[in-house]
């Protein structure tokens, strides 16, 4: 019954926001698969979800930075003038992507012109094509289709949000409806809680998920904090965030009385930079801050990630940059946000995990990621439980994912600023004894543009680890 009710309501908010969804036809038996997208420049502009032209002449390339020490300089640019994402060193200019350290690689965005450039100018360079088009892979990213939804009135919410909700991204607006009638159908174990607003006065949501329990009071449980979006091209984080829950409601239903549910809490934000997320579905795909004005006009955004006030530094890159920090810690306002709800609710939540969601590469990240010098409590299980989730994912999936410190991926021993600020430190050292960074798929084939297809099965894995991660937590004595 009440979930007719919640497909009917979904049905009509869906209609009244004129959100443009649609079923696409799978082939269940997983034979061939042509792409179902034709190529943007045969369609007509006014058609495109967002300006793709502004993609024309770029690509993304793997450099193989080993055996190449002024190569590297460059690239990874350890000397003082460098700017550590967006690097214009002789005008060249490109977008580091991701970085591979056991391989020495690292990706980037340039356009035909910089690395005819790049070419010229190391002309031993090793590197190979990743994406040949980039304005057809941020196109593809997009939902397919522009027909209405029409589902009939008894699917319930789970052939619902598995054959239709999680076949593709979603935008805010949906999500947003998506997540209140989650509410409307489950208001025991539910609550969104609206903690503040951002800059462009969007709502930053928390979905509290905590199933009564006659035998546990709800702060004597423990909470698990998992969040996802704080980098708003990183859609899969978005995405695996609200699989999870979709995946603790379906526990709800066949198992309530699982421990997993009664002596846990949990604490999602699924969109942690909702300006910056919008942006991304509005102007430009490949966004990776909020959008909050800098003191540089003509500049926005903050590395949120950047943004806490725990050994935070200013970061080395300029306000137009995609890793500056601001001028002071938690200038940011979803870091703020967040830190005052934590404050607020410090008596409510005694939380223990933390697992905050990134992409791409598939790494598990421990701290410390602000230097590499400072040594993590308990580290001999902080890594047993790394390796745990890591073991998890393998046996869901096959898919391998590299345990390492953060500050190793974040460069902080070349670039003592690239590592600080974060929110895995932070909680890590205020609130959660046990705290990851998770970079989900992939290795970089797709990189930030993903396609859909791999929500699920990204879901399915990480809900693995999640499970490995709850009941570490819940056999802790701490
Ligand atoms: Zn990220």
């Amino acid at each position: 019954m009440k979930r007719t009710v919640f497909v009917a309501l979904f049905l009509l908010l869906l209609r009244a926001a004129s959100v443009q969804i649609s079923f696409k036809v799978q082939d269940i038996f997983g034979t061939c698969t042509l792409s179902q997208y034709g190529h943007y420049s045969s369609i007509d502009a006014i058609e495109h979800p967002i300006d793709l032209k502004q993609y024309e002449d770029n690509c993304v390339i793997r450099i193989s930075y080993a055996n190449d020490e002024p190569l590297k300089e460059f690239l990874l640019g350890s000397t003082s003038k460098s700017k550590s994402n967006s690097n214009s060193n002789s005008n060249i200019t490109y977008k580091k992507w991701g970085k591979n350290n056991n391989q020495q690689t690292l990706d980037i965005q340039i356009d035909a012109n910089s690395l005819g450039k790049l070419v010229e100018r190391f002309p031993t360079m090793v590197y190979k094509m990743v994406i040949k088009d980039l304005s057809q892979a941020v196109y593809e990213t997009f939902p397919l289709s522009k027909v209405p939804l029409i589902l009939e009135s008894n699917n319930d919410i789970h052939s619902f949000s598995e054959e239709v909700f999680f076949k593709e991204y979603r935008d805010i607006a949906t999500i947003n409806s998506w997540l209140s009638l989650l509410q409307a159908t489950y208001p025991d174990i539910i609550k969104i809680e609206d903690i503040g607003e951002t800059f462009e006065h969007k709502k930053l949501q928390v979905v509290h998920f905590s199933v009564p329990s006659s035998e546990i009071e709800h702060r004597e449980k423990k909470t698990v904090v998992i969040t996802g979006g704080i980098h708003a091209r990183e859609w899969i984080s978005v995405s695996t965030t609200l699989y999870l829950i979709y995946k603790l409601v379906q526990l709800y239903d066949t198992w309530p009385e699982s421990k997993m549910l009664t002596n846990l809490n949990f604490l999602f934000i699924p969109v942690f930079n909702p300006d910056g997320y919008e942006y991304t579905w509005t102007t430009d795909r490949l966004w990776r801050k909020n959008r909050q004005q800098t003191p540089v006009p003509k500049c926005f955004g903050i590395d949120i990630d950047h943004s806490y006030d725990y050994h935070w530094t200013k970061s080395s890159d300029w306000a137009c940059g995609e890793e500056y920090s601001g001028e002071s810690p938690f200038e940011a306002f979803e870091s703020r946000i967040w830190n005052s709800y934590l404050d607020e609710t410090n008596q409510q939540h005694k939380i223990s995990g933390y697992i905050d969601l990134h992409s791409y590469s598939q790494e598990i990240l421990y701290p410390y990621a602000y230097s590499c010098n400072q040594q993590p409590r308990d580290e001999e299980n902080l890594l047993e439980l790394a390796y745990g989730i890591a073991r998890s994912i393998r046996l869901q999936s096959g898919e391998d994912y590299q345990v390492l410190p953060a500050c190793i991926d974040k460069d902080a021993d070349l670039l003592p600023d690239l590592g600080s600020g974060t929110s895995l430190d932070f909680m890590y050292h205020n609130k959660a004894y046990w705290a990851y960074q998770l970079k989900l798929r992939d290795t970089g084939d797709h990189g930030f543009l993903l396609p859909s297809k791999y929500i699920e099965p990204v879901g399915n894995e990480v809900y693995a680890a999640i499970k490995y991660f709850c009941s570490f937590i819940l056999s802790d004595e701490r």
